[in-house]
């Protein structure tokens, strides 16, 4: 625990702050009068998405690699460090599992050493390819544990057992997200991801990549809503409530619908294309947020095509 404690102000650690999430999170959390201390190796995270804060004097980066320990006061933990995008988790897989896995270890150390609550960004593909359809936080998933995307999904699984176990045998206070695809300005532009993809096609009027036949579902939560939930949970002063919770907009559609949408709102002139679809890629998923729902009377707020808007103003302005 840090000793800023005579004022509501608190110190909090963003493992993963120069990502696309993280540096919303930061954003949310200075706006909010806290101080953030950014742990990032800048693997996928650029020094372009935390530019605006490092002026702050209660913004501070230190460049490190979460596979190694980390000493800091603070107050709170938010364990969002990892690639997040298919391309760049597969690139070196060694590293992805062991920046989830040994990264926990060390950040639940931390929070161990700290006796401080600690936040991880789980994701969606603990499910796999979801055979329960809406996925429920019950749902022990569908997961392949040797194939090209197991690196990630399992070194998930496997943060998650580490953070009830610290919970059991440690006592520490922790929260879990699963995040369903989320998407929103600040996202790497060339990181494969479908939002990003179809936004960059669209406004190059390259073609737009249909992996397989398209009909594969997802469901797109906007970012500003992800984060708002992320600080809604932390904040939650209940140890029991450990989720994990599954955390995303339930409106769901297909990979072509998606392509549809951005060819619209961009007034593109871009063709459907069509390329193989990617290994253990999941048929469908949807995210079942009543849990969410009532333990922090939460509700994504914007839609698809207000947040596809917003994102797309912010590739523009790359191009
Ligand atoms: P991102 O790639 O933009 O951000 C990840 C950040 O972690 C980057 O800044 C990267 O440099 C940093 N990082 C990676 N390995 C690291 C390491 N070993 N040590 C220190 N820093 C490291 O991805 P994102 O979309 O912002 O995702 C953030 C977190 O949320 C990830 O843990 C991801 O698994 C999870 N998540 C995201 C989504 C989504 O749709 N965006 C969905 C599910 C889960
Ligand atoms: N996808 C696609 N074209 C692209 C990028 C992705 O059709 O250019 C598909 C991909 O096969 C998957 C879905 O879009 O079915 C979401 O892919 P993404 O990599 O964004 O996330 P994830 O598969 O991890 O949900």
């Amino acid at each position: 625990m840090s000793l800023n404690n005579y004022s509501s102000r608190k110190r909090v650690l963003i493992t993963g702050g120069a990502g696309f999430l993280g540096s919303h999170l930061t954003e949310k959390l200075l706006n909010e009068g806290h101080e953030v201390i950014c742990a990032d190796s800048l693997f996928t995270g650029t020094k372009d998405n935390i530019a605006s804060f490092k002026d702050n004097p209660y913004y501070e980066f230190i460049r490190h690699d979460i596979t190694n320990p980390l000493q800091v006061e603070v107050d709170e933990i938010y364990n969002l460090a990892c690639p997040a995008s298919p391309i760049h988790y597969q690139h070196n897989p060694i590293h992805t599992i062991k920046t989830s896995v040994m990264g926990a270890i060390n950040m639940l150390e931390l929070a161990k050493h700290l006796q401080c609550k600690i936040l991880q960004a789980s994701t969606s593909e603990v499910y796999g390819d979801p055979t329960v359809h809406p996925q429920t936080e019950d749902y022990w998933g569908n997961v392949n544990p040797i194939g090209v995307r197991s690196c990630y999904d399992e070194g998930k699984r496997c943060a998650e057992t580490l953070f009830f176990d610290f919970h059991r045998q440690e006592n520490i206070d922790i929260r879990v997200v699963r995040i369903f695809n989320t998407y929103g300005p600040r996202m790497h532009p060339e990181d494969g991801r479908v939002v990003s993809n179809f936004i960059m096609q669209a406004l190059r009027g390259d073609p737009i990549t249909i992996y397989g036949d398209g009909s594969q579902s997802r469901s797109f939560c906007y970012v500003d809503d992800l984060v708002n939930g992320f600080v809604k949970f932390m904040e939650l002063d209940d140890s029991t409530a450990t989720g994990p919770i599954n955390l995303g907009n339930p409106n769901e559609f297909t990979i072509k619908e998606l392509a549809e949408n951005v060819i619209r709102l961009t007034n593109s002139k871009s063709e459907l294309v069509s390329k193989p679809l990617p290994k253990d890629d999941p048929q469908q998923r949807q995210p079942e947020i009543t849990n969410t729902r009532k333990l922090l009377d939460w509700e994504p707020n914007i839609q698809l095509e207000e947040g596809l808007k917003k994102t797309i103003s912010y590739f523009e302005t790359l191009i």
